[in-house]
């Protein structure tokens, strides 16, 4: 295949998980100037109503879908509705993340679970639905948003930490478990990103915000248009021989600190 056709993804459907704004918004758009046709869902009905309109005032054909991704039987009936409107899942971003910010030994334990639930269990709910329409056509793409959190503990982020460092675990299982069947299952570990997720942080005198200038080679926030190329390399052929890895897009702050 010649270059830059291994980076077309034209005639592939992507899913992307709770994709009405934000990483979400940005992975499908890229997914979408790449040639795919994009299905995204939200949980809540205000926000995939936004999400609609934003993909239609970026002039991108997307299809929205209300589904919660931690209900097993609902993901399986936004697969199959997926499939019937767009046909089989080519490409999955387990995108639908949440942070719960608490010292550990003040956390409920109902919260612990829940990010769990959010950020683990549900792409391995999805993941599950896709894999066997993957497996028909030939072969698929997954792509788990994970974090520098797979990687490093910190304050405050005990659940979010646990969720992503067992989300990189089940990325390389994904990996070895289906790669004979020419699935690739690979992460994509954002740095610190401009989003309504970290707005709070980046408020200008918060020391987290400091901290993060300081720490990061590339000396500024990472945008969402940084995970664009990355995320279109790991959705394309240009990646078939990759599988199992988590690739960082972190400004270089994980070979510092
Ligand atoms: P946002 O909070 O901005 O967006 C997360 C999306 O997930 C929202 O659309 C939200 O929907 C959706 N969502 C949450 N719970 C569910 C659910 N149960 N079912 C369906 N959708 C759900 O997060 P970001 O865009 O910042 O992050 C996206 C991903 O990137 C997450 O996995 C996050 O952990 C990861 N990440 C982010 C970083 C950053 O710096 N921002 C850094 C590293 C990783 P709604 O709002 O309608 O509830």
């Amino acid at each position: 295949m010649s270059y830059p056709d291994a980076f077309s993804l034209k005639g592939k459907v992507a899913l992307v998980t709770g994709a009405s704004y934000g990483i979400g918004f940005a992975l499908a758009s890229a997914l979408a100037e790449a040639g795919a046709t994009i299905a995204f869902n939200d949980v809540n009905e205000e926000f995939l109503a936004k999400g609609i309109e934003a993909y239609k005032a970026a002039g991108i054909d997307a299809k929205g879908y209300i589904c919660d991704v931690t209900d097993e039987p609902g993901v399986q009936k936004l697969v199959a509705d997926i499939e019937k409107d767009l046909g089989p899942v080519d490409i999955l971003i387990n995108n639908a993340g949440i942070i719960r910010r608490t010292p550990m030994h003040e956390m409920d334990v109902k919260d612990f679970r829940q990010v769990i639930d959010i950020d683990l269990t549900a792409p391995f709910i999805v993941a599950k639905a896709v894999i066997p329409g993957m497996i028909k056509k030939g072969g698929g793409k997954i792509i788990n948003i994970c974090s520098m959190m797979s990687e490093l503990g910190r304050e405050t982020v005990s659940a979010y930490a646990a969720a992503k460092g067992g989300l990189k675990m089940l990325t390389r299982n994904i990996a070895s478990e289906y790669g004979s069947l020419n699935i690739q299952c690979n992460g994509l570990g954002p740095g610190y990103i401009e989003t309504p997720q970290t707005a709070p942080l980046r408020e200008p005198g918060h020391p987290f915000n400091a901290f993060i200038l300081a720490k990061t080679p590339a000396n500024r926030w990472g945008t969402t248009q940084d995970l664009k190329g990355p995320a279109v390399f790991l959705a394309s052929p240009a990646s078939d021989f990759v599988n199992g890895h988590v690739l960082y897009v972190d400004g270089g702050i994980l070979a510092y600190i």
